[in-house]
């Protein structure tokens, strides 16, 4: 009713022009933004984001050329359960391919870094699996630049290692596979790059352009080698950051710490970040104290690609969230305090994510182009025609891309690739499992299942017209 105040136009009139574009609201219901500006406009007014503004302000300015300087690739490891994700990682962290450093890195902080002999130094994400890396892509953080996908030699081409490449495709991080367990005598690493192959993913021994290794990493094997091929992936990728300003980053983990205090792990994307800085990080903001390396080595500064671990914010920040440094603590405090009470208030959350519904309109609005879709089926036969299908009904004006398909359940993963890409999912003869309901409703991702192909086909199309009517 605040809209019908501002605009001096009686309520019911409002929730009518909200009607007629097809949107159920109440009266004391938040409008989302899009919404508003529509049904401003149909009354003759202009409306003006406020919290786009804050979130504005902090943007960065662009950086000029001459101040980038390449920066070290940061890198997340996926698979499917028992491929070898943990021990990989775990092998970079405890041998010495680190150089002139020593010890091993003993301290878990989410992330952590490596120095080769070369001095090049590559960053890891330290929570291996594709749902860390899309649940962080759901909360607007895009940190990965390339993602290792472990796929043991001694097994097949699994649905979690199938879930992995898709994530990876749709967050457009470029891939290298590490064939793991050659150690083992019935590991035949050929037999993966056929069937890589076969879904049309050629690693450079099949002529293809995607890298590959053989490795072991319970022994080592090949692991020195892999590392290489990232660094080379990090040379084409061509990753520049400019290190001379207020730093910025990404919240990795963070946690309540009962001698310190809250403890966050970043990782700094540009700038540098200092002792002293004043830091605003999701809700949470506060004077950095201390800087920590994953060694536990007191540090004064960290520079982009550099994962800290950092004293003196006043909560828990949530991973993925973004932290800037700001130069005057009073302004951080404000944002901060501003984004707890407008969180506060849009506990009843407007829609962000596309919906079948939705689709004619945003088309006729002309800012949409692409739908994308995760399709699940339960016969590999069905998720194909449909494949094809929905292929075929792509437009002049709007693409359909299917992100990712495989037979089985909708789950937890499928949804937060979903919202990770703002995608539909379409079940057929499969539905939602575990939470992924839940999460979807929570989410507002727009789930339809179905059990005649055509109706799948015939939905689309008639949302892509802009005809469908609403599902109760
Ligand atoms: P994750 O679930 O992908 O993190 O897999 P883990 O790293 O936990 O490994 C699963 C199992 O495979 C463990 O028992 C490991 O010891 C074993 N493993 C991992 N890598 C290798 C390898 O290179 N060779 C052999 N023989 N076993 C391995």
């Amino acid at each position: 009713d605040e809209v019908a105040t501002m605009m001096d136009v009686p309520i019911n009139k409002v929730i009518g022009a909200c009607m007629s574009l097809g949107i159920m609201v109440t009266m004391n219901q938040r409008l989302d933004a899009e919404t508003l500006s529509i049904v401003a406009d149909e009354f003759g007014y202009e409306v003006e984001f406020v919290t786009a503004d804050i979130e504005e302000a902090i943007q960065d300015a662009p950086d000029a050329e001459e101040d980038l300087k390449a920066r070290a690739p940061i890198v997340t490891v996926m698979g499917h359960v028992d491929h070898g994700k943990t021990s990989l990682l775990d092998y970079i962290r405890e041998e010495n391919v680190i150089a002139g450093e020593s010890g091993g890195i003993t301290q878990h902080i989410g992330a952590y870094g490596v120095k080769l002999e070369s001095g090049q130094r590559i960053a890891f994400l330290d929570t291996p699996g594709h749902e860390a890396f899309t649940a962080m892509r759901a909360r607007g953080a895009q940190v990965t630049d390339i993602a290792i996908i472990v796929i043991a030699a001694d097994d097949d081409i699994m649905p979690q290692t199938k879930e992995a490449i898709s994530h990876a495709q749709a967050a457009g991080v470029p891939m290298i596979f590490a064939i793991n367990k050659i150690d083992k005598p019935t590991a035949n690493p050929d037999r993966i790059k056929e069937r890589l192959a076969g879904m049309n993913l050629l690693v450079e021994d099949w002529g293809g352009s995607i890298q590959s290794h053989d490795i072991s990493a319970k022994k080592g094997t090949g692991v020195k080698e892999l590392l290489e091929k990232v660094l080379l992936e990090a040379e084409i990728l061509d990753l520049k950051a400019n290190p001379d300003k207020a730093a910025s980053g990404t919240i990795v983990e963070a946690y309540l710490d009962k001698g310190r205090g809250y403890v966050a792990t970043v990782l700094v994307q540009a700038g540098t970040l200092k002792v002293g800085d004043y830091v605003l990080a999701g809700k949470h903001s506060g004077k950095v104290k201390a800087l920590h390396d994953e060694r536990g080595n007191v540090v004064k500064e960290a520079g982009p690609s550099t994962p800290v671990s950092v004293l003196g914010l006043d909560g828990a920040p949530q991973a993925g969230d973004k932290f800037n440094v700001f130069e005057d603590e009073r302004e951080a405090k404000q944002i901060a305090a501003k984004r707890t009470q407008l969180q506060r208030e849009q506990s009843v959350r407007t829609q962000r994510h596309i919906t079948l519904d939705e689709i004619g309109r945003r088309i006729a609005l002309g800012d949409f182009k692409e739908l994308n879709v995760i399709l699940k089926g339960d016969v590999d036969g069905s998720v194909e025609a449909l494949t094809d299908s929905f292929q075929k009904l792509s437009t002049e004006e709007i693409q359909i891309n299917i992100i990712h398909k495989a037979v089985g359940p909708i789950t937890e993963s499928d949804v937060l690739l979903a919202s990770a890409s703002d995608a539909i999912i379409i079940g057929f003869n499969v539905r939602p499992m575990g939470n992924a309901r839940s999460i979807a409703d929570k989410e507002e991702i727009d789930i339809r299942t179905y059990s005649i192909i055509y109706d799948a086909i015939n939905d689309l199309k008639d949302a892509m017209e802009g005809m469908l009517s609403p599902e109760m």
